[in-house]
């Protein structure tokens, strides 16, 4: 470890941080802060302060801080063998036996994993899957992907094409022309505010039914979607959205990814949120809890239905030209046997749902009359708490005026707890780990009201 009182210079002067103000840091306008440790649900900076981070890093450190099988896990492996490719048949235990994991735990119709490193690269293979799959089928056309506003599925060309959040698309030139946006299912954001939950879903499906009709279905490949959506507020489906979308989808022969870089092993309280919300995906996106961060490792967990035609695709037309040097890393495989292990032991799925409940519920009750609280929603070990200028009319602040940032900031200055403030909107956002006490959910829900007191008095 490296303990150096040049680091906050060094740092200002040389790194440059993803989603980060770049000028703003340069100039130390804005905190750095260098994280030294962490047990269970909190973290230790190098200032000597422990925080409880109610976001699990980002919504991926899912077994808690800490955990010394997995630790023991990578440095066997490292030890043992630190690498070796995946490539024409390779594989090693650890890699092999993750895959099969993953299957034991994937809903029936599942039949393969391919493993990458990132949530972005395991959405570019799976773009790449549907071209090939379509390809093969014989149709050339059938190519567009739709996707949601305010979903996120990584910040690649391809995948920050996906995403539908101004922020990643803005002077980089996305989306790419192939993806196409359709509603969000946010019902709590409907323009029409007299529309029922149902009304509200019949929507969605008439905006699905209009793109697909404008476009031509023989036009549109693939529809992406989280089961919950995340980063772009944590917003649960409204009732019946899931298998209304699902229904147009096989309609039109229009293939489903189910992103579950957030939802899968567990954050729902279900071990996929296909099997939470009865979806069936062609293509199930996995990352984060995979491994819960404690290596790189993401996967495209592929159908029987797509995996039939990708054989039929390799006897036409030789090995597929498809991976990554780091595919199946050895590393994070091993990290992610013992990870999946450890959830099983410790029955931290069901800990998600039940001790996620409870923060829900407690939440609500704390800060459900405030005047401005216009929403407090989640599912599993997800929460979100939405500001508003106005409730009665649902007038919303001005971004400009940064109550989520200033709302999350005061959670940390005051009581030492990591929330998020949501990229648009003033949402601040809840997911922490799996094994999150009923003490710890109390300590989050009293210094959440302590923030939103100072900041909206
Ligand atoms: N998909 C979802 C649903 C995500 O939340 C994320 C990251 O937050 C990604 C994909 C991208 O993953 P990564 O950041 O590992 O590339």
């Amino acid at each position: 470890m490296l303990h150096n009182d040049k680091l906050e210079q060094w740092d200002r002067e040389n790194f440059f941080h993803p989603s980060t103000h770049l000028a703003e840091f340069a100039r130390g306008n804005v905190p750095h802060r260098v994280i030294t440790g962490g047990t269970g649900c909190h973290i230790e900076d190098r200032d000597g302060n422990r925080l409880l981070d109610a976001f699990a890093g980002l919504y991926c450190v899912n077994v808690g801080y800490g955990r010394s099988d997995i630790a023991d896990a990578i440095s066997d492996q490292a030890k043992e063998l630190a690498y070796y490719h995946s490539y024409v048949g390779h594989g090693t235990e650890a890699s092999i036996t993750l895959a099969k994991m993953v299957l034991d735990r994937a809903p029936d119709h599942m039949s393969k994993v391919y493993f990458g490193l990132s949530g972005s690269d395991a959405n570019e293979t799976n773009i790449k899957l549907i071209w090939y799959y379509n390809n093969i089928l014989g149709r050339p056309k059938k190519k567009k992907i739709i996707s949601r506003w305010r979903g996120y599925h990584g910040s690649g060309l391809m995948t920050g094409s996906l995403t539908g959040l101004e922020l990643f698309h803005n002077k980089f030139d996305l989306p790419l022309a192939q993806v196409l946006h359709t509603e969000a299912p946010y019902y709590f954001r409907r323009e029409d505010q007299s529309q029922s939950e149902e009304q509200f879903v019949a929507h969605c499906v008439a905006a699905l039914e209009e793109t697909i009709a404008r476009e031509g279905a023989d036009t549109i490949a693939a529809f992406i979607g989280e089961p919950v959506l995340g980063t772009g507020g944590i917003v649960p489906p409204p009732a019946g959205y899931w298998p209304a979308i699902q229904a147009v989808l096989d309609k039109h022969d229009i293939l489903l990814v189910a992103d579950e870089v957030v939802t899968g092993f567990g954050r729902l309280g279900s071990m996929f949120g296909a099997d939470h919300f009865g979806l069936k995906p062609d293509l199930i996106t996995i990352a984060k809890g995979l491994t819960s961060a404690y290596a790189p490792l993401s996967g495209s967990i592929v159908s029987d239905k797509m995996w039939s035609v990708l054989e039929k695709g390799t006897d036409e037309n030789g090995p597929i030209g498809h991976g990554w040097t780091y595919s199946a890393h050895p590393i994070g495989a091993a990290a992610g046997v013992a990870n999946l292990k450890l959830i099983d032991e410790l029955n931290l799925v069901e800990n998600a749902g039940t001790v996620g409940a409870y923060l829900n519920k407690t939440m609500t009750e704390a800060l459900g009359a405030h005047a401005n609280v216009g929403d407090i929603r989640g599912e599993g070990m997800m929460c979100a708490v939405e500001f508003v200028a106005d409730k009665d009319s649902r007038t919303f602040f001005d971004a400009a005026d940064k109550i989520g940032p200033q709302i999350a900031v005061k959670l940390l200055e005051q009581d030492n707890v990591i929330a998020r403030a949501m990229p648009q909107g003033d949402i601040l956002g809840f997911a922490p780990p799996f094994c999150l006490t009923r003490e710890e959910a109390d300590q989050v829900v009293a210094a959440t009201v302590r923030a939103v007191a100072t900041v909206l008095p």
